[in-house]
């Protein structure tokens, strides 16, 4: 078995065009929450759709075509992004400085995070129940923030003797946020903390926040910037959160174009999947299975054996990304059955690690269907093992959905730099991945 680049099979126009608008919604979307709302904005007049939002982190996409009883073909990806949150009580000054304490969210690789520009993206809800939405560093004219990092000159020991993982330890990721004190001094008593002290200030003033508001809050330091074309050919896209936002926006844009239903469809975004699913919002929650309840309500279905009958019958893809093969880190893969960029949708029977361990591992009968509705419809496919047996591991959604009974199978885009503030994916694959989820709606 031998691939072939995707480029040589594609219209390149289209490849591009259909890029271009991804690359505009990664660049504006980057919280799970953002990505909630611009859907609902993309979908608000699409016939034939439904759309059901839970907590306003997770959303599910329903087409309404032909009879339920027969099931779902659902695709599923998730929204949040490996990134860093504020802690509850994150504002202190020290060395004149004006800080934010933080706690990362998923697999990330400190080092990456240091010395680069970063904007805060978020809401902080109010004891009244009021949500200010915070988004700066993306706008023009906005400050930035940083985690400045140590000097080369004094960093021999502290640093350049770790292991690369210590290196940067947790804690010491706190946030730039200011440097000027407060003017004024309040009834002529000296305040302590006055750079502190100016910053509350201009968080009053100017968002309505104050102290305490921050234990109420879910503010995401993020990448500032948009994505980018990458290359002199532009065939790559660069920016932050391909993982999984790549599927997100394949499987949303498949479900809006589909022209038929091979059965009723179901495209999920969930949040929670870069901390293990776990949470109301994530694929572990059975606030699914509530979604599902309430589309089989409306249709006069209410008792619970249908319900786990439906679910039974439903077939699945988990919608995640992949690694692609490095080339300065070949390495890692088994070449192989290793995702190669451009070389389209990258189809994973198993994740896992250690022997397959907490893994789907999908029926050979379901990947024969999968392949076959792959090669009718055209679509560039190829197969992926995330990696070299015990070279490490990981998972996705897949696992979750199998427990109702789901056949599930990974597929999703290759990516170089996974879990990095710069994640790089090829338009092709990006296509190809949206070709694919729209032929597995389509296809019966
Ligand atoms: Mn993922
Ligand atoms: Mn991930």
């Amino acid at each position: 078995m031998k691939g072939t680049s995707a480029w040589s099979k594609v219209d390149k126009k289209e490849v591009f065009d259909f890029a271009e608008n991804y690359r505009k919604f990664l660049s504006q979307c980057k919280t799970e929450r953002e990505v909630v709302e611009y859907m609902k904005e993309l979908l608000k007049d699409q016939d034939g759709l439904k759309l059901f939002e839970i907590r306003g982190k997770a959303l599910v996409i329903f087409a309404d075509s032909g009879d339920v009883k027969n099931g779902f073909r659902i695709i599923a990806s998730h929204i949040d992004v490996p990134r860093i949150d504020l802690k509850p009580n994150p504002l202190f000054e020290d060395t004149e400085l004006a800080m934010m304490e933080t706690h990362y969210y998923g697999g990330i690789k400190k080092y990456q995070w240091v010395a680069r520009p970063l904007a805060l993206h978020g809401v902080v809800v109010k004891e009244d129940g009021t949500v200010i939405k915070v988004n700066i560093g993306d706008k023009e004219g906005d400050p930035v923030f940083t985690f400045a990092d140590l000097l080369p000159h004094l960093s021999r020991k502290i640093q350049g003797d770790k292991k690369i993982s210590e290196a940067i330890p947790g804690e010491k990721l706190d946030l730039l946020v200011g440097n000027i004190p407060v003017e004024k001094i309040i009834k002529d008593t000296e305040v302590k903390d006055k750079v502190k002290e100016n910053i509350l200030r201009i968080l009053k003033e100017q968002y309505n926040i104050e102290e305490e508001d921050f234990v109420s809050a879910e503010i995401e330091i993020v990448p500032q910037g948009e994505a980018k074309d990458v290359g002199f050919d532009k065939g790559l896209i660069g920016g932050y959160g391909h993982d999984d936002r790549v599927c997100a926006y394949t499987s949303v844009m498949a479900i809006k174009d589909a022209r038929k239903f091979a059965k009723p469809a179901l495209v999920i975004l969930y949040d929670k999947e870069e901390i293990g699913s776990d949470g109301n919002t994530g694929a572990q929650s059975l606030a699914i299975e509530y979604v599902i309840t309430q589309i089989l309500k409306e249709k006069g279905i209410t008792d619970y054996y249908t319900l786990r009958e439906v679910m039974y019958k439903s077939e699945a893809i988990s919608a995640d990304v992949t690694a692609g093969v490095n080339p300065g880190w070949k390495e890692v893969h088994e070449i192989k059955n290793a995702a190669k960029i451009g070389y389209g949708l990258a189809i994973s029977k198993y994740t896992g690690h250690g022997g397959k361990y907490s893994s789907n591992d999908a029926h050979a009968e379901f990947v024969a269907k999968v392949r076959r509705i792959l090669n009718k419809n055209n679509v560039v496919w190829q197969v992926a093992e995330l990696g070299k047996i015990d070279e490490g591991g990981g998972g996705t959604v897949a696992k979750y959905l199998s427990k109702f009974g789901i056949d599930t199978i990974d597929a999703g885009v290759p990516l170089l730099g996974m879990h990095s503030p710069f994640e790089i994916a090829s338009k092709v694959d990006i296509y190809m991945a949206y070709k694919g989820y729209k032929a597995f709606l389509e296809t019966e």
